[in-house]
């Protein structure tokens, strides 16, 4: 079975949520891509640090020598997760998009910057001036490559960076990305991997990949909110201003009357300034660990999953599931679709109302790929749906979405609803 125990629990498996009739039903989370839902061992270890948590680095006392230690290990496990080079930093952030917003501000004057036209915003928002291209993402993964190799061929003369995605967020398609950064390297670029969606789903190996910056969050691979990380090469990030000035960022100031002279720390500590997220960081590193001991049960658990769901999806009528790369290209268990004649937001207003199931509507934060996809599929609506698989789902709560959405398709809702502040609700 899919389910089999040998999977890492999370917690809130068996949350009962209330229906629009007053009635409870075992809540069928299909909401992983946005946020995935904590894992037990994650739970424990915060638990265990709650007591000792401390400001890192400044204190002699023992809770500060314990958070620091702690910390410090996070970056340890961050590295054996991406299987990071020795040489490499790991900067802890907020969050993916923080992360990303901090590669941008440290790169050398000039720099061209290309990506494709299909990233999250996070991704696609950051980089600023005449050196940013967009591609327009092509039909095939192999088209994708051709496609950056010449618009790498044609990027003046200075340094250059490929952003790419592991794993779309909107239809789940993995990305060609070691062929993209072998494209890369031969035109003297380097790659960064957004692996926000990515990470949760498949190892990542920086090194048989072969990019030089992997930035993911806390939140997506089991642990909560708060914790983001830049894995990658350090002299950009060691050039570059800090990201934020504080303490923490210094090694000295100094006084000079008219100014004050300040020696800024070395990476990482130059991007981390302020106190950092000790707690966060430390669910996110056992987060790591324990995904990292289990490649090969959470693999095949989503797979088979995966399998299950668009097989189901597959007998609603007027449903399209959206695709980048066609629909046999490979994929992590997300699933962005429409159902003709049926909004989006209703859709997803009576799922949850109606039969406790939570999945995400709208353009998940890529307008621009989300907008292209329901063209070129001909959809009269202007959003999607999506539904995301993870350690918390289930063959039961696959077989419960691809009922409900049989049942509202056949028979439509059985409340009415409404919009309200841009939300449907009962
Ligand atoms: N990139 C991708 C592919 C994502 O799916 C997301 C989150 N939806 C992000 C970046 C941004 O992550 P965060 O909101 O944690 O910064």
């Amino acid at each position: 079975r899919s389910t089999a125990p040998a999977i890492p629990g999370v917690v809130g498996s068996s949350l009962s949520v209330p229906l629009v009739t007053g009635e409870r039903v075992e809540y069928a989370n299909l909401d992983h891509a946005a946020s995935a839902p904590c894992l037990e061992q994650v739970r424990d270890a915060v638990d265990e640090l709650l007591p000792w948590y401390a400001s890192v680095h400044r204190g002699a006392g023992f809770a500060s020598q314990v958070s620091t230690r702690v910390y410090e290990q996070a970056r340890d496990s961050v590295r054996r997760f991406v299987n990071a080079r020795s040489t490499e930093a790991v900067v802890f952030t907020r969050n993916t998009t923080d992360a990303l917003n901090l590669l941008a501000r440290s790169l050398p004057r000039h720099t061209s910057v290309v990506l494709f036209d299909a990233e999250h915003h996070a991704a696609l928002l950051p980089w600023r001036g005449p050196n940013v291209r967009r591609i327009a993402t092509p039909s095939s993964a192999e088209a994708a490559v051709a496609v950056l190799d010449r618009e790498l061929a044609s990027c003046p003369v200075g340094p250059r960076l490929v952003v790419v995605t592991g794993a779309s967020n909107v239809t789940g398609e993995v990305w060609p990305v070691a062929e993209l950064a072998k494209v890369a390297r031969r035109h003297g670029a380097r790659i960064a991997l957004d692996a926000a969606q990515f990470a949760p789903h498949r190892p990542v190996d920086v090194r048989a990949l072969d990019v030089d910056y992997t930035v993911f969050s806390g939140h997506k691979v089991y642990a909560p909110f708060g914790s983001g990380v830049l894995v990658g090469r350090s002299d950009w990030l060691q050039a570059a201003e800090p990201y934020l000035v504080g303490g923490g960022a210094t090694k000295l100031v100094t006084d000079h009357g008219d100014r004050l002279g300040v020696a800024w720390s070395a990476v990482p500590e130059r991007h981390e300034a302020g106190s950092p997220n000790v707690v966060g960081v430390h669910a996110l590193a056992v987060a790591c660990d324990v995904l990292g001991r289990h490649w090969e049960q959470t693999v095949e658990h989503e797979r088979v999953l995966l399998a299950r769901l668009r097989a189901g999806l597959a007998t609603i009528p007027g449903l399209s599931e959206l695709s980048l790369f066609g629909a046999d290209h490979d994929r992590v268990g997300v699933v962005s679709f429409t159902i003709s004649g049926h909004d989006a937001g209703y859709v997803a207003a009576a799922l949850s109302a109606e039969h406790g199931i939570g999945v995400r509507d709208g353009a998940f934060c890529a307008h621009v790929a989300v907008t292209r996809l329901l063209d070129e599929a001909g959809a009269h609506e202007q959003r999607a749906l999506r539904a995301s698989l993870g350690l918390g789902s289930t063959e039961d709560h696959v077989d419960r979405l691809v009922a409900a959405l049989r049942s509202l398709v056949a028979e439509g809702p059985k409340w009415s609803y409404v919009q309200r502040d841009g939300r449907w609700v009962p």
